[in-house]
């Protein structure tokens, strides 16, 4: 399954884009491109080949991103119409140029095509559509609020389009411009969304993209903007809270997650299997809402842990751009090493790969008979490695779910539905799933509590994260970003705390 041969014909239109740009991922200001300079590489991490240079922007660039932001927000905010059709503008033009969005993010980040095709190009395109609509309804719906200014947005290398979909379309919706910096080492789909946005006529300066790398993150949250808008690592997000403390500045966090998936002896043993091989196998598993702890009803555990073995025999390792691939490469070097690491590290329990890791591919991996408490229940891997555990009891599954800094997502499986609904309101994360995982959608409220961070983006909380009061400086935001003593946020929107 190794053999991934020549680029498939679908790569050269993007591969062609590239070099019609002369081989740069670099900034777009104040809707022109530039300055564009070869700083690092972006690679292909299924072939290790360089894909780009990229510009890693200075801490001057960002704020004359910043500037060109400022300067075109309150023409923005003025009309929710004109919003909503440019928004429904980038939405079509996504559309039409789904193809080349989802080969150069598989491309970019290794994620298999069939996911880049099916989900997230679909789902970020789905993001610009409903927040069109939303755009236009701001008058009636949110009379008494207006949009906070300019946004800065940090996102991670996991899900590069649908994350930039997340935070740019709620912000340009609401009247607020945005200047995005994408993660390192995938720039590339965000390119061509800057394209895009030149296409739909969005105005100069509403959309503002800054390559680079983390420093270049940190000069945007140091920059002049009203809100920081973050996805990615719950330690980058400790620093990045430090640093807009007492700043004035709105802020939203997106972090880690050890998410349970509970799977209880009267479930539906066959859905349950297949739900793990989205809950965990889904993007190499570099999902932060990943069902990545696995808790199953002692009496069912080794026949559930046998089929389950059974179906990952059945997932299909490399190359990314196969159509009939399940599982493509890890996003880089670095973070294959981290997973290698991990899992080499521990001496507990029972290990099961389908394969033997090779090059930047790294098997579905499945670790039984792991102490809850010990370091692979508790810390995020991001990869594609698969750690349980069994309990007895209802409570006991509560008990186990909740023991971890983490509080992002849920997934409950069982055929009795009292049992599901009892449950879930006792697990102590933003979102629960029953006899499902992995569900999204623009219009529900996506985010965790405790040290998976706080803040909602969808539906309405999210939209309301990128308001505030008129004629009144404190945001929805800063009211309810404070947390309890157990971390739980005291956030008036969070129904699930
Ligand atoms: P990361 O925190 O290293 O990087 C995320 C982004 O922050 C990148 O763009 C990076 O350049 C930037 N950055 C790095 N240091 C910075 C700093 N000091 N100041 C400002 N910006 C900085 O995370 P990652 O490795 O790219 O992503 C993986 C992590 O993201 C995982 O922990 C995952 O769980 C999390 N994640 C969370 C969600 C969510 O919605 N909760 C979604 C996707 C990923």
């Amino acid at each position: 399954t190794m053999d991934y041969g020549p680029a498939p014909e679908s790569s050269k239109e993007a591969l062609q884009w590239i070099a019609d740009r002369g081989g740069i991922a670099g900034h777009f200001i104040g809707g022109k491109w530039g300055p564009l300079r070869d700083d690092f590489a972006t690679n292909n991490p299924a072939t290790g080949e360089k894909l780009a240079g990229v510009t890693k922007g200075t801490a001057e660039e960002v704020a004359t991103a910043v500037t060109a932001a400022r300067k075109a927000q309150s023409a923005w905010a003025k009309s929710g119409h004109k919003r909503a059709r440019v928004l429904y503008a980038i939405a079509r033009l996504m559309q039409k140029h789904s193809r080349l969005l989802a080969v150069m993010e598989s491309l970019d980040n290794g994620k298999p095509i069939r996911e880049s095709r099916d989900i997230d190009v679909p789902l970020a395109i789905r993001h610009f559509y409903h927040h069109a609509g939303f755009a236009q309804l701001m008058k009636s719906e949110l009379p008494d609020r207006e949009a906070l200014g300019v946004c800065g947005q940090i996102i991670p290398w996991n899900f590069p389009l649908l994350m930039l979909a997340w935070k740019i379309a709620p912000a340009l919706a609401m009247g607020n411009t945005v200047v995005l910096k994408p993660a390192e080492y995938t720039p590339m789909t965000a390119m061509v969304f800057a394209e895009i946005c030149r296409e739909a006529g969005v105005p100069a300066g509403v959309v503002n993209i800054v390559t680079g790398d983390g420093e270049t993150g940190a000069a945007l949250v140091e920059a002049d903007v009203d809100k920081i808008a973050f996805t990615g690592s719950t330690e980058v997000g400790r620093k990045i809270r430090e640093a807009t403390a007492g700043s004035g500045k709105a802020l939203s966090l997106e972090l880690g997650g050890k998410s349970p998936y509970i799977v209880f002896d009267d479930a539906d043993l066959d859905s349950a299997v297949e739900g793990l091989v989205d809950a965990i196998w889904f993007n190499q598993g570099q999902v932060c809402c990943a069902g990545s702890r696995l808790l199953v009803q002692e009496g069912i555990a080794e026949r559930f842990y046998a089929k389950l073995k059974a179906r990952m025999q059945g997932l299909r390792v490399g190359d990314p751009l196969d159509k009939c691939i399940d599982v493509g490469a890890i996003v880089d070097p670095v973070q294959l090493q981290q997973i290698t690491a991990m899992v080499d590290a521990n001496t507990e329990g029972e290990k099961f790969q389908t394969t033997a890791p090779e090059g930047c591919f790294y098997p579905p991996t499945l670790i039984t008979g792991l102490h809850p408490a010990s370091t692979l229940m508790q810390e995020e891997i991001f990869g594609p490695v698969l750690v349980a555990t069994t309990f007895r009891t209802p409570a006991e599954a509560v008990e186990i779910a909740n023991n971890t800094r983490y509080g992002l997502a849920a997934s409950v499986w069982s055929e009795n539905i009292n049992l599901a609904l009892d449950i879930a309101p006792k697990l102590a994360c933003g979102i629960v799933w029953v006899n499902g995982t992995n569900m999204m959608d623009a219009a529900a409220g996506f985010g965790g509590v405790r040290e998976s961070g706080f803040g909602r983006e969808g539906g309405w909380e999210g939209l309301s994260g990128y308001t505030k009061p008129k004629g009144n400086a404190k945001t929805l935001s800063q009211i309810t970003a404070f947390t309890s003593e157990d971390g739980t946020p005291a956030d008036p929107l969070d129904r699930t705390a």
